[in-house]
């Protein structure tokens, strides 16, 4: 009999996450050198992880026959302090994709809803897939998560509402009053979610952490992939009312993250010049890639954060063309936007790369 017939019908129906196209893969499929490829395609940090956090794991290593702090009481206490908050509010992840796992299995099952942006980052919904849940779809207009229209999705089946502020793969933001008016309608039954793996990349921050204060059912969501340079590691962690912190916890494994990510987690997020070059690397990128995009004429999305969304015409053309001369972007037919490439922001050395390689596939060549 075939396996479907045991497994779970919604796992067997899943559509796995589509990652960005490794380097090794591309270089080893086109017969490229890996050290001339350009990967734009997955929000990494382009100059590498924080050189204190590369010495810390160094040492770390050292150490690698002993089981890591399953508490992890150095890394937290490190995210407790840098955010004024106490050791019961603070859950560490396997990547903060981890703690959006770990809320679905704390507050998901097959009667429960879950409610998104309709371009909302992808994991929310292959994860109420897994857990046999209901996914909502809120229409974004402008691309722009709609809270109203979120709050008014609300039932007494809803359990989560994921709010990627800045999103992915739109880069847009909703500000503090919006949040507020939000925070305001939402009834104790539902958890929030505010995904902020790009937070550290707003010129104008806004205020989530109150409701962790005010011990609101909320978990923040913060990561070291994206401005640490440390996506390798898989560290991320969730600044959450303590409730639901406790329950949280309880859905972890004990080893979730590992010793060396730990010790260079610490380091990271105390590297506050390694935070201030990426923010201006990325700023003069997305100037750039701005620029750039209205000079040709191209539609684009006006990015908060560390990649952009391009409308190309047609995004797996583009995406192939470009491959093959060795630069990597993301096609977004995953997110229903056929048209359009998300580029993410590089040295500007990789992105005047890119934008040239991008005109060579946009421009017809003359016969
Ligand atoms: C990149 C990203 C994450 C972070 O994932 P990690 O598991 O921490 O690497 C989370 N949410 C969104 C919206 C992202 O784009």
């Amino acid at each position: 009999m075939p396996i479907n017939q045991y497994a779970n019908s919604f796992v067997c129906d899943l559509v796995a996450y589509e990652t960005g196209k490794p380097i090794d893969e591309t270089a080893r499929e086109l017969g490229l050198d890996p050290a001339s490829i350009v990967k734009v395609a997955s929000n990494e940090n382009p100059l590498g992880p924080s050189p204190k956090a590369k010495a810390a794991m160094r040492e770390a290593l050292e150490e690698a026959n002993l089981y890591p702090d399953g508490a992890g009481f150095r890394l937290r206490t490190a995210i407790a302090e840098k955010y004024d908050l106490g050791l019961e509010n603070v859950v560490i992840g396997n990547g903060s994709n981890e703690i959006i796992e770990l809320l679905c299995h704390s507050f998901l099952n097959r009667d429960a809803e879950l409610i998104a942006a309709e371009h909302a980052f992808v994991v929310y919904k292959l994860m109420a897939t897994l857990f046999g849940a209901k996914y909502v779809e809120v229409p974004d207009p402008g691309f722009i998560h709609d809270l109203e229209g979120m709050a008014d999705a609300i039932t007494p089946n809803t359990r989560l509402v994921f709010i990627a502020n800045p999103n992915n793969p739109t880069g847009t933001v909703v500000g503090q009053e919006a949040i507020d008016r939000f925070m305001e309608r939402v009834p104790e039954h539902v958890v929030v979610c505010f995904d902020e793996a790009y937070f550290e990349f707003l010129d104008e921050p806004f205020d989530t952490l109150k409701f962790v204060r005010q011990n609101r059912n909320v978990a923040v969501l913060r990561t070291c992939s994206k401005i640490h340079g440390l996506a390798a590691l898989r560290v991320g962690y969730g600044l959450c009312g303590k409730d639901v912190a406790a329950i949280l916890q309880k859905a972890r494994q004990p080893f979730n993250v590992n010793a060396i990510a730990q010790a260079g987690a610490v380091a990271a997020l105390k590297d506050d010049e390694h935070v201030e070059q990426t923010r201006a690397v990325n700023k003069q990128g997305l100037d750039f890639y701005e620029a750039a995009f209205r000079t040709r004429g191209l539609e684009f999305v006006p990015s908060v954060a560390n990649f952009i969304l391009v409308n190309v015409g047609d995004g797996d053309r583009v995406f192939k063309e470009m491959l093959k001369q060795g630069v990597i972007v993301r096609a977004m037919r995953g997110y229903k936007l056929p048209d359009w490439v998300r580029i993410s922001i590089g040295t500007a050395e990789q992105n005047a790369r890119c934008l040239e390689v991008l005109d060579s596939v946009l421009t017809p060549v003359a016969v």
